[in-house]
């Protein structure tokens, strides 16, 4: 279960892979009625598992911190896709 829905046509505005790419200042069109969709500033909260997971790395190796930023990447882009809302883009 994604939050695909698009805002104006209620039907999936674009594929789960798109939908990482779209941020606060980038819009995309729906491709069933061709609206442009964003996402609100509120959107960039989902980047704070990825902040906290390189902040906290237990050491400074490079390897660590591409590692728990690996994974804060990850939890990033799963709460973006499932709990992001789409909204028109003004
Ligand atoms: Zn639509």
């Amino acid at each position: 279960m994604s939050n695909l829905i698009c805002p104006s046509c209620n039907k999936e505005a674009f594929s789960i892979f798109e939908k990482l790419t779209l941020g606060p200042l980038t819009s995309k069109e729906c491709v069933s009625c061709h609206a442009m969709l964003t996402v609100s500033f509120k959107s960039l909260l989902t980047t704070l598992p990825t902040i906290v997971m390189v902040l906290f790395s237990p050491n400074i190796h490079t390897s660590s911190i591409i590692a728990f930023g690996l994974v804060g990447f990850i939890i990033t882009s799963f709460l973006h896709v499932k709990y992001v809302p789409l909204i028109n883009a003004t």
